[in-house]
């Protein structure tokens, strides 16, 4: 077996863990339940570190000739058309990618698998859905089915649950999730309608207050993605009616013909976590460990920054199996995943949230004084960039 890692689930995370790996010349197999590679439409944000830190194994310039460079984003009064924009090229001597990408999540998927069908540390097994979990003092087994209903168990040194939200790893463990599902339900729409031909001064990453409440807006090269919310007096199931959703598209720009929408899925938000990153031989990491509000777009960008602390740890274990070298991973990661992720995206979802026109005024006043100073603006997009939470993982991780 020797230094061989199980890997479940090939999403963004699970795919750059055997990257990392394999870079450090540590065997690998990766379970995936799916028979292809997820295409649905979820992350869209990259940050700056998550750039910089895919740039070192050449895949930072392939995503970004897929994507749109988008120096700021914004935070907008629909009515008004005011906005506070903020611009990360005040981060310039932080990264070497002072803005936001506006790329597909499914697109680093790909690049990864097609960056792995060519390394020869690394199997991916796809239709292979794990059902339990089992360890020793000297292994842990993964056990699985496969598309044809063969029955499967992978060993190795130690297995990483990089098999998302719902995590059968974690659950099988008996793992909980603390936290909270908060009670609105977010329809996702997209079209090629063209916002920024008729939204005066609009960004590429847009979060806007309405009279009535609050959506977004979200560019990509090919489409626009629409965050929009059921009305007061609307169920979900009629808030997804095309009608319904018609209706919300024409209030943010009215023209007579009607918008073209590709696509609509509606989707519930948690703020969840996991109170150990580490249960003997099973790391875990992402989704599996974590999950936020998409706001702010923090999700996937924090899952990537797990894959590479992880297998960091794993790499600095060397042929130990003094599994206490691991707990530097849960010690650095989970309060940065706590307080800079869960937290970040719950004051993003709050503030969007806020219906109190004096309270949004306040917060809409505080966020032009961040805006007009530099360094006051360095320090908020920092934080918002997830630049401090992984200065913040590196000085615990030492600790
Ligand atoms: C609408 C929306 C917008 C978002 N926008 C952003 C954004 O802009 N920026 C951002 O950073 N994040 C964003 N996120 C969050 C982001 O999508 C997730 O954080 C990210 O997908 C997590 O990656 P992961 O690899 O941990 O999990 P996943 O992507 O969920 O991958 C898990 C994999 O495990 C597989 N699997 C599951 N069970 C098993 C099993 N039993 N056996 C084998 N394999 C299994 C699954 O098939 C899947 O391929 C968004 C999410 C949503 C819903």
């Amino acid at each position: 077996m020797g230094q061989h890692i199980v890997i479940v689930g090939a999403g963004p995370v699970g795919l750059t863990a055997a990257m990392r790996l394999a870079h450090f010349g540590i065997p690998s197999t990766v379970l995936e339940a799916g028979t292809e590679f997820a295409d649905d439409l979820r992350a869209s944000t990259f940050h700056p570190p998550t750039l910089d830190m895919l740039a070192a194994y050449g895949l930072a310039q392939p995503l970004i000739d897929q994507g749109l460079i988008s120096r700021q984003w914004q935070i907008r009064m629909h009515e008004s058309q005011e906005r506070v924009v903020f611009d990360l090229g005040v981060l310039a001597d932080d990264t070497d990618h002072p803005y936001r990408l506006q790329c597909e999540q499914s697109r680093l998927v790909r690049l990864l698998a097609a960056r792995l069908q060519d390394t020869p540390e690394v199997t991916l097994h796809m239709g292979c859905r794990v059902t339990a979990v089992s360890q020793d003092a000297d292994s842990v087994t993964a056990h699985a089915t496969t598309a044809d209903g063969e029955i499967m168990a992978i060993s190795g040194r130690l297995l990483i649950a990089a098999d998302g939200a719902r995590s059968p790893v974690r659950e099988h463990l008996g793992l909980t999730m603390r936290g909270e599902t908060y009670p609105e339900t977010t329809i996702l729409a997209t079209t090629r309608f063209p916002f920024e031909d008729h939204l005066e001064g609009l960004s590429n990453v847009n979060y806007v207050w309405t009279r009535a409440g609050t959506y977004s807006l979200l560019r990509l090269p090919s489409l626009w993605r629409c965050s929009l919310y059921p009305d007061a007096d609307e169920s979900i199931e009629q808030a997804l009616q095309p009608e319904a959703i018609e209706r919300k598209l024409q209030r943010i720009v009215p023209r007579d013909r009607p918008y073209e929408v590709m696509e609509t899925r509606p989707y519930r938000v948690h703020r969840k976590i996991v109170d150990d990153f580490r249960h003997g031989r099973v790391l875990l990491a992402g989704d599996a460990a974590h999950i936020n509000s998409p706001s702010g777009g923090m999700g996937m960008n924090g899952g990537i920054h797990d894959a590479f602390a992880l297998t960091a740890a794993i790499h600095a274990m060397g042929n130990s199996n003094d599994l206490s070298a691991l707990d530097g991973y849960s010690r650095s990661r989970r309060p940065i995943a706590a307080d800079e992720i869960l937290g970040q995206a719950h004051e993003n979802r709050t503030r969007m949230q806020e219906r109190d026109i004096e309270r949004r005024r306040a917060t809409f006043s505080a966020l032009q004084t961040v805006v007009s100073d530099p360094d006051t603006l360095r320090t908020h997009l920092l934080r918002s960039s997830m630049i401090t939470g992984l200065r913040r993982a590196d000085e615990l991780a030492r600790a």
